[in-house]
């Protein structure tokens, strides 16, 4: 069977005003990284999330930010770290990486997020931070979490990679955090090229920080110097944080990315209502078959980033391989709880206590939803997830 419907690995097709965008900095870019696309990229950002000048901190891709936002935590020996089992690797290893115990947190079945109950559980007087993953597109319930976090005096990291845009109340996801994380990658609603991430730290003295440990250590010399030449470019110092020095890192974006992303900022809402739009069409068209449960939300708190399912009679894989198998349709199953994956057992940390994660993902379906999916495309996908789930009945 020829694939009809791949499960792309690229969410968007491009406008000629975007390709020109890029072209533009080719072109008349005074540099090609750390220029004046970057400083626009991160205020037109900052405008959009309805944050501060100064908040917000472009760099290379989402692991990049999220590796910041754990040097930042300063993860003391035995600091713990709450994050989802159900998630992507990154939300959780970087963490890791700079020193913290991961803990996983449970997440509610019917949302496939984590909630202030499920947090709640994991809590104990080692916690420093927790993770919040508002996976698929949905944003988590941030005003409880942020609460629960506040009279515990715990930092929140939005991993907001999934949801641009998505937002409660008229607060973006990543606007609720001590500190948040996007990406750009080429799965993402909104894209830059095929890699780039977004930091955003709301506290001044840590945002202060970030250009060093995003730039090699570079910093400007205090006051003037005689000649600019003496030694060339800035200064290098060794960023401090509560008297711990921090590593530097090349988490640099080019100034092309930058301008795709200024250009995709103008796009991006109506990018998100059409999935949307799609989304709750999909949706609505199978509510006859309630063996296989979606999690319906017409309001602007879901940017539909993925399509995903859970098939409730057991059939699953069934489903999957007959969709593929005569219908030509990609479906996939997507994040194995990650104390199930070698990685992690290997760091000591396959058991959770996750029950919802596992039976999510035992019987999860994701659906290809990339934006540029044709009408044509869809509605076979749609016909196709019809004459299934009724064979699957009678079978
Ligand atoms: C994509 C993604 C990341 C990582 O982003 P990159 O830009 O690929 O480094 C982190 N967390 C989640 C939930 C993601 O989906």
């Amino acid at each position: 069977m020829d694939i009809k419907v791949n499960f792309s690995g690229r969410a968007l097709k491009y406008t000629e005003e975007e390709i020109a965008a890029v072209v533009d900095a080719m072109r008349n870019g005074e540099t090609l990284t750390q220029g004046r696309y970057l400083q626009e990229f991160q205020k037109k950002f900052a405008i959009y999330q309805g944050l501060p000048e100064g908040s917000c901190f472009a760099v290379m891709n989402g692991v990049s930010a999220l590796e910041l936002s754990a040097q930042l935590c300063g993860f003391k020996p035995g600091d713990e770290l709450v994050v989802p089992s159900h998630t992507f690797t990154a939300s959780a290893y970087p963490y890791a990486k700079k020193g913290a115990q991961l803990v996983w947190a449970d997440i509610d079945l019917a949302t496939r997020v984590v909630t202030a109950e499920t947090i709640r559980a994991v809590l104990t007087p080692r916690t420093r931070a927790i993770v919040v993953v508002h996976l698929y597109g949905y944003v988590a319930d941030m005003p409880a979490i942020m609460e629960l976090a506040r009279s515990r005096g715990i930092l929140v990291i939005e991993d907001a990679a999934q949801s641009i845009g998505a937002d409660i109340g008229g607060v973006r996801s990543g606007s609720f955090g001590d500190m948040a994380i996007f990406s750009f990658h080429s799965h993402k609603n909104l894209t830059t090229l095929g890699e780039g991430g977004m930091l955003v730290v709301r506290d001044e003295k840590l945002a202060e920080l970030v250009p060093a440990l995003r730039h090699n250590g570079h910093c400007p010399y205090p006051g003037e110097r005689q000649d600019y030449w003496i030694p060339a470019m800035g200064n290098v110092d060794l960023p401090m944080l509560d008297g711990q020095a921090l590593w530097p890192n090349n988490y640099c974006i080019g100034e092309m990315e930058c301008a795709l992303g200024i250009a995709m900022l103008e796009r991006i809402d109506r990018i998100n209502a059409e999935k949307r739009a799609r989304a709750l069409r999909f949706i609505d068209a199978l509510s006859a078959y309630p063996e296989l449960e979606f999690h319906r939300v017409d309001t602007t708190r879901h940017n539909y980033h993925l399509l995903a399912a859970r098939m409730l009679n057991g059939k699953r894989d069934a489903f999957i391989r007959a969709m593929y198998n005569k219908h030509g349709v990609k479906c996939v199953v997507q994040y194995l709880p990650l104390n199930r994956y070698d990685f992690y057992v290997k760091l000591g940390l396959e058991h959770a206590d996750c029950a919802n994660a596992d039976a999510f993902y035992d019987s999860m379906i994701s659906f290809p939803f990339q934006h540029w999916l044709t009408d044509e495309e869809f509605e076979h996908m749609l016909a196709a997830s019809k004459h299934v789930l009724e064979e699957l009945r009678s079978s």
